[in-house]
């Protein structure tokens, strides 16, 4: 679990690298709200006062955006193996 800003800062990088080297692949709009509803919203690691992901770091939202929602890009996955 990513604890420090440096290794949320790598986390995010990595990520962004693999998305971006599948062709930015996105999640539909059903499919994120389908994601953060039935396994973010009631898990033990969502914090809903910045709604980020303990486990990972990442936000995760009902943004369409890739950049700034772990759910819209489609090469994320949960670390916990939820989703
Ligand atoms: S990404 Fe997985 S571990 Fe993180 S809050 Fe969502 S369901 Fe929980």
């Amino acid at each position: 679990m990513p604890s420090s800003f440096p290794q949320k800062a790598v986390h995010y990088t990595r990520a962004l690298a693999r998305w971006i080297k599948a062709g930015r692949p996105v999640r539909n709009e059903a499919e994120i709200l389908h994601i953060l509803n039935t396994f973010c919203l009631s898990c033990e690691s969502y914090d809903p006062q910045r709604s980020i992901c303990l486990h990972c770091g990442c936000r995760v939202n009902t943004s369409p955006s890739a950049a700034t929602n772990k759910l819209a890009m489609g090469t994320e996955r949960c670390p916990v193996g939820k989703w």
